[in-house]
């Protein structure tokens, strides 16, 4: 029995759409050095619908991660499939490296803003943390005479950009962005 690639594999799958993620996973391989020359890529639909990528490990069934790419990404252009790429990318990029992988890390934040001239083209200055700051408000506890403070200190929930760089890069791509030519991909 001969070996077969992936990307092999994935254009018998879905056809262009199945060699197309491949390729976009080697034009980014340089920007996430210890990921493998190949990677186990599943075009689907992903649960709930929401999701526009999965990247998992972790799994007994797996060796190493697996990305899985939703396959309405690429009704919208190659660009938006890129977007989503270089996402799930980071996330094996993290798990290779043993590094945490969730968004609302210091670890994906320092990647956001080292990836982003080359993945957007332009600096991204983005800093955790910033959704939450402190205010003083009045302690329900208090009572006059007792031993309670009169006001405490409470972190409260602020307007950030902490949904932006959940879902990097494609959030901070601009009104209109042109995402290239769609390619025709068979979901079933
Ligand atoms: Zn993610």
């Amino acid at each position: 029995m001969s070996e077969i690639s992936y990307r092999t594999a994935a254009e018998k799958l879905w056809g262009q759409a199945g060699a197309y993620v491949h390729e976009a996973y080697a034009r980014h391989l340089p920007l996430f050095p210890g990921l493998p020359e190949e990677m186990p890529i599943v075009i689907g639909i992903t649960a709930y619908g929401g999701c526009v990528g999965l990247t998992r490990a972790g799994h007994p069934a797996l060796d190493g991660p697996r990305i899985t790419i939703a396959s309405n990404l690429f009704a919208v252009g190659r660009r938006r499939v890129d977007d989503t790429m270089a996402h799930e990318m980071l996330h094996a990029w993290l798990i290779t490296t043993g590094k945490p992988t969730e968004h609302d890390t210091d670890a994906w934040y320092r990647a956001v803003r080292e990836l982003s001239p080359a993945v957007l083209g332009h600096a991204l200055a983005v800093e955790r943390g910033t959704d939450r700051k402190s205010v003083r408000v009045p302690n329900p506890n208090y009572a006059p005479g007792g031993d309670e403070p009169r006001t405490v200190v409470r972190k409260v929930r602020v307007a950030s950009q902490h949904a932006k760089v959940a879902t990097w890069p494609s959030a901070f791509r601009p009104e209109g962005f042109d995402y290239g030519k769609p390619i025709s991909c068979p979901t079933y």
